[in-house]
């Protein structure tokens, strides 16, 4: 491998980003010699050059990977040689690498949440778990909150592995639309009915007596509930996507892909309730991981990445 590595993210704002942190963890971990720059970039249309100029970079060698957040993970799509199959699927790339004279555009969103959420729901199987509470395990079921880029990600790893998805949103057009693209890039290579592909992802709209009347009509069926929107985000850490008129039932988990502040409104309220709670830490951790394997072909150090991250998350 050449050394040292040139890295980065390119995205707006970036001045909270962690990534810097955890790659550079990465990169000790693994004895490697590099850096991971911020590449602030705004949304503006006159800056895709900015954005043509790394990727050019990309090409001829001189960046070994690059990063992407909000707001380019759609914008970028255009300017790549070709997308591996879960970045076309999710529609969005927060991965780029050069690869047999190919610019290509990945995206470890969607793989890093279900492995981090599959940790994260094998470790509560693991806890002491009353005994009348361990038939709640395992999940099938999720209610997913917010219909926006995250939730692209969340609803197609979900989706191909096999939970039955509910995705409560604002605006049911979103969810719509998500529910769709997700279905097609889903089902397409396989052997279901149209009425298994139509019932596996089923939209509702993000509010109290929608959300209660799924719950009833769920009869505490163990309910994975994961926040994929921005509601409890520093500098907003009071507000909640969950209704407070609506209590959380008791056969549920809730994942938070907010991990900015340590405990979001979200978790507290439902670890107020003895619920298991967790933030999105782990995924942005696994997400960085898996983007580190893309780039060096090494195993990434996951163990140093969360002391790196601080353990801002206990979940
Ligand atoms: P996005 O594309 O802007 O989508 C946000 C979605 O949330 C939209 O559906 C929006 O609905 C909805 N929403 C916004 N505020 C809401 C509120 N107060 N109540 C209900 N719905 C609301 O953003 P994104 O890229 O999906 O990111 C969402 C969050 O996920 C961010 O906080 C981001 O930091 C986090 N995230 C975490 C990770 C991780 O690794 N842990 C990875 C990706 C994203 P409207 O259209 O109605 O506004």
């Amino acid at each position: 491998m050449i050394e040292p590595l040139h890295l980065g993210l390119i995205g707006w704002p970036l001045g909270h980003s962690l990534s810097p942190q955890l790659h550079a963890a990465a990169l000790h971990g693994c004895s490697l010699r590099g850096e991971y720059r911020l590449y602030p970039i705004p949304p503006a249309p006159e800056e895709n050059g900015a954005i043509q100029e790394l990727l050019l970079k990309v090409r001829r060698g001189d960046l070994h990977g690059l990063n992407v957040t909000i707001p380019h993970k759609q914008a970028v799509i255009p300017l790549l040689d070709e997308l591996t199959p879960v970045a076309q699927a999710v529609g969005a790339v927060n991965t780029i690498y050069f690869r047999d004279g190919r610019l290509v555009g990945d995206n470890t969103d969607a793989p890093g949440f279900l492995a981090d959420l599959e940790r994260w729901l094998a470790s509560i199987r693991q806890a002491t778990l009353p005994a009348d509470q361990e038939q709640q395990l395992p999940f099938s079921y999720a209610l997913v909150l917010g219909a926006g880029g995250a939730a692209r990600a969340v609803v197609y790893a979900l989706a191909q592995s096999d939970w039955q998805v509910y995705l409560a949103a604002r605006r049911l057009e979103e969810a719509g639309d998500l529910a769709i693209s997700v279905q097609r890039s889903t089902f397409s290579d396989q052997q279901s009915s149209i009425e298994d592909q139509q019932s596996k992802i089923l939209v509702l709209p993000l509010e109290s007596a929608s959300l209660a009347s799924l719950l009833d009509k769920l009869n505490s069926t163990p309910l994975l509930i994961v926040n994929t929107t921005p509601a409890g985000m520093v500098p907003n850490v009071e507000s909640s996507p969950w209704p407070a008129e609506v209590s959380l039932p008791r056969n549920t988990a809730v994942y938070d892909l907010v991990y900015n502040p340590p405990e979001t409104t979200l978790v507290r309220t439902a670890r107020t309730a003895g619920l298991p709670a967790t933030t999105g830490l782990g995924m942005l951790i696994e997400q960085a991981a898996l983007s580190f394997e893309c780039w060096t072909g090494l195993s990434a150090p996951r163990e140093a990445m969360w002391q790196a991250a601080g353990r801002m998350s206990n979940g």
